[in-house]
């Protein structure tokens, strides 16, 4: 037993049927017709404390813009919820301005070390994966987990052939790591910080500014989804697993409730159970979505953490609370505007 997935075994594996009992959503009022006035969207592209006067940012601006266009474009098509999140968080990754795929954040031996995690609102279905460093996104890993093996989460070496297994672009490390973020490794070293991506690195000669990345999402039936994507934190200890790909953490999806996608201090948002319990105050107690996520967002202080989430409740309201100074977000309500903004000031910086 144990060892890599070869040949047939792989083949048995992956032709096991997933079995997941459908969740009864028959409270839920879903049209029977396509309804593009549901279409809301969001998308983070991390948080953190960037030092004060860091400007207006127009690069990260820029992207977030183009990636939450895109996605709403998607689901004016038509797409699922699914597809809108999966795509906005594939953009996101192949964009080194922010800390996920190209341009991820580096563990204190100078490699990647990404985490990913997806999850279905419809029937939970979900997939994550965590510690890769050579398969080309890992936010398409995550949904070929959930949608091609009867598995929800791997790890390590059985990771990675398993993505090679299912056809997944494969590449080197190096591939991820940029002069930027090897430069901001350096200087947490120096200083024996671990940093969140965004975080005023006061050590560092440059104030370059980059965040884990994710995306939410209700589409033109009503379903939800949640995608997030990092490369954790900066000089963190090789093996670290964030929130992200803890399922009920950091990345989380009801139909009947919210999806949800974090970012911030991983440890303190895994030990407040982020996700889970902004799903149990609205579905089990009832409550808004702001003071249910205002309310998570109180107990990852409470766990000295820092951060913020993005979230799309089943009635179609939006949250972006953060208690961290910045939270790189864009957003599209019910008008179908494409809203961007950094600070805590709405559409300001
Ligand atoms: N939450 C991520 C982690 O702890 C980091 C981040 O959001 O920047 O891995």
């Amino acid at each position: 037993m144990g060892g890599p997935i070869h040949g047939a075994q792989a083949a048995n594996l992956l032709t096991i049927p997933r079995i997941i009992p459908r969740m009864n959503t028959s409270s839920l009022p879903f049209p029977s017709s396509p309804d593009p006035g549901l279409i809301r969207f969001a998308l983070h592209g991390g948080a953190g404390d960037p030092p004060p006067g860091s400007g207006a940012q127009p690069e990260q601006r820029a992207a977030l813009h183009r990636v939450a266009s895109a996605a709403q474009a998607l689901l004016r098509d038509g797409a699922s919820a699914l597809d809108a999140v999966t795509r906005a968080v594939e953009l996101m990754e192949d964009c080194p301005l922010f800390n996920a795929g190209i341009g991820a954040v580096l563990s204190r031996d100078g490699q990647p070390e990404l985490d990913a995690a997806i999850v279905n609102g419809a029937d939970r279905a979900c997939g994550a994966v965590t510690g890769i460093s050579r398969v080309r996104s890992p936010i398409r890993f995550a949904r070929a987990i959930m949608e091609r093996t009867p598995h929800v989460f791997f790890g390590g070496a059985g990771a990675e052939q398993l993505a090679a297994e299912l056809g997944l672009e494969m590449v080197e490390p190096g591939f991820f790591i940029t002069a930027e973020r090897l430069h901001q490794l350096e200087a947490a070293r120096r200083a024996g910080a671990i940093t969140l991506d965004h975080d005023d690195h006061a050590f560092c000669d440059d104030d370059a500014a980059f965040g884990t990345v994710g995306a939410v999402a209700r589409d033109v039936h009503g379903h939800l989804a949640a995608a997030t994507s990092t490369g954790g934190l900066t000089n963190k200890l090789p093996g670290r697993v964030g929130d992200t790909p803890v399922i009920g953490a950091g990345t989380f999806a009801d139909d009947r409730s919210a999806a949800v996608s974090c970012t911030g201090t991983g440890e303190s948002f895994i030990r407040s159970g982020f996700g889970h319990a902004v799903h149990a105050r609205l579905a089990w107690c009832n409550w808004e979505l702001d003071r249910a996520c205002a309310e998570a967002l109180d107990s990852v202080a409470q766990y000295h953490g820092r951060g913020g989430c993005i979230a799309i409740d089943s009635r179609g309201n939006i949250a972006l609370p953060f208690n961290s100074r910045s939270m790189y977000r864009a957003w599209v309500e019910a008008d179908g505007l494409v809203r961007v903004a950094i600070g805590p000031g709405g559409d300001g910086a």
